[in-house]
């Protein structure tokens, strides 16, 4: 028996913790695929036991990773160094819920799901909503800073979380931030361990800040000519005093697949892009707000704009956009999903130079996503079983990151780096940066035990 199997079985009754191989195997994967299996598994109930454990690793000099529900897609839950996992799953109590003072305590393992469902039952709501909303928990969300549609309106975890509770490297507990919406005593360690990915610290309470409900919500789907086009529509509706609430994009690739998958969606033949717009506000403010979008989205190469104004009709303008995922599995049964970022006025070109890329390395790729921020999932249609394919997707990928850069974006809007974008870090973050972040590292974790080799800046 190892050390550290042998000091779980002191620290927690069995039903706390899995030691056979085994059992712990399910816990060496997330939603990359990629597995490296744990050597023990423990399933702490509240923070003083988080402590115990975060000690005990240190003392022993064993790997910590901190872990959700494992549907992160780039590996940072995948503990590629051996040691322990911590699981979350029974720590997700909801503490306290303050409409007064708009906020919600929570622990780490609830989920996404279950923050809104609380929320809503007092019609306020927390607005990080990732696709996954009804399986990911808070701790996943806040470590990889995940958002979904809403963030064009109602920011990401760094922008509604007001402070933390959470364990260092070294075994010390803290606590970051306020109950308060303002506040500026020290740094801002709220924001810092926010998309750290369990590289600085265990969290193991987050103070949500909650926003009211909207008392009514509008869709409307604009269909252009041109890419183009769709980009100089978002640049107008984002230069409006009342943002849309969703800017979902869909580019002439997405639109041929959804046309092969569904042949009798409603879409005119010239339609090479999509833009789904949500728009949200007053029972008495809505109409005004819908028209004056609608108007801004119909310039130069609109062909058409539809509104929805019953739950129905909006369904109905949804389908297209969910017809998307099943068309892009009978394509291909594996995708590289990537959710880089450029600044909106570059969307046409980052579309433009992946059409190039498609062609020179004879890769399939579909692109759509949030248009609002400039976030873009970047989808490399391949076939597993031909590695000719597979090897040509990965020098395509390559070249991908370096367009991103060069159009000032960003690899990453909310899918974080964890094992498998660790490779393209330097080519984005200066060598500079990088030495501090290095030092971050050090200062919060000394024996570097925290999810090791992750962090930005360590070998
Ligand atoms: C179908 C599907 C749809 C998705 N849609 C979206 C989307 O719309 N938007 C989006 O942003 N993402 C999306 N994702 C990705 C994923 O759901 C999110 O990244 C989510 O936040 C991960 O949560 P998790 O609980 O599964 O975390 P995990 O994958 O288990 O872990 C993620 C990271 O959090 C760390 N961590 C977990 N708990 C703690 C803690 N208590 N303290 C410190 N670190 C911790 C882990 O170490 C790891 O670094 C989607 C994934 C799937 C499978």
């Amino acid at each position: 028996m190892t050390p550290l199997a042998r000091e779980l079985e002191q620290l927690l009754p069995p039903e706390d913790r899995l030691l056979d191989p085994a059992d712990c195997w399910a816990y060496g994967a997330d939603n990359s695929k990629l597995h490296a299996a744990p050597d023990a598994v423990a399933f702490p109930g509240d923070a003083d036991t988080v402590r115990e454990l975060v000690r005990l690793c240190r003392r022993l000099g064993v790997p910590l990773t901190s872990r959700g529900r494992g549907t992160g897609t780039t590996g940072a839950a995948v503990p590629d160094h051996g040691g322990l996992v911590v699981s979350f799953e029974r720590m997700n109590r909801i503490l306290e819920v303050d409409p007064a003072n708009r906020l919600l305590i929570a622990e780490p393992g609830v989920t996404n799901g279950e923050i809104q469902q609380a929320a809503g039952r007092e019609r306020f709501f927390w607005p990080p909503d990732p696709t996954s909303s009804a399986y990911c928990t808070l701790g996943g969300n806040l470590a990889y800073n995940s958002a979904g549609p809403h963030a064009v309106k109602y920011g990401t975890p760094r922008d509604n979380t007001l402070g933390l509770a959470a364990v260092a490297g070294t075994g010390e507990a803290f606590r970051t931030g306020v109950h308060t919406t303002k506040g500026v005593v020290g740094y801002d360690l709220t924001r810092l361990l926010i998309g750290s990915e369990g590289t600085l610290a265990v969290i193991t309470e987050a103070t949500l800040r909650l926003t009211p409900q909207p008392e009514a919500t509008r869709l409307i789907q604009a269909v252009y000519r041109t890419v183009g086009d769709a980009a100089r529509g978002v640049s107008r509706l984002m230069a409006r005093a009342e943002v849309p609430s969703a800017l979902e994009f869909m580019d002439h690739s997405a639109i041929a697949m959804i046309r092969d998958y569904a042949p009798d969606s409603p879409l005119p033949r010239e339609a090479g892009a999509i833009l789904m717009i949500e728009t949200d506000g007053t029972d008495a403010g809505i109409e005004a707000t819908t028209t004056g979008i609608r108007r801004a989205a119909e310039g130069e190469g609109c062909l058409q704009t539809l509104a929805a104004d019953t739950p129905e009709e909006a369904q109905a303008l949804w389908a297209v956009r969910k017809a998307l995922s099943p068309a892009l599995r009978t394509v291909a049964p594996k995708k590289i999903n990537e959710d880089v970022v450029v600044p909106v006025s570059r969307i046409p070109d980052l579309i433009t130079g992946l059409d190039r890329l498609a062609q020179e390395h004879g890769i399939k790729i579909v692109n759509f996503g949030h248009a609002g921020n400039g976030n873009i999932h970047v989808n490399l249609l391949v076939n597993p079983d031909d590695p000719q394919e597979l090897a040509a997707a990965e020098r395509c990928l390559d070249a991908v990151f370096a367009l991103v850069l060069s159009l000032d974006g960003t690899l990453s809007g909310e899918h974080g780096i964890g094992l498998v974008k660790r490779p393209f870090l330097a080519r984005e973050l200066d060598p500079v940066a990088l030495g501090l972040m290095a030092g971050i590292k050090r200062e919060f974790d000394p024996d570097n035990i925290l999810n090791p080799g992750k962090a930005p800046g360590q070998p």
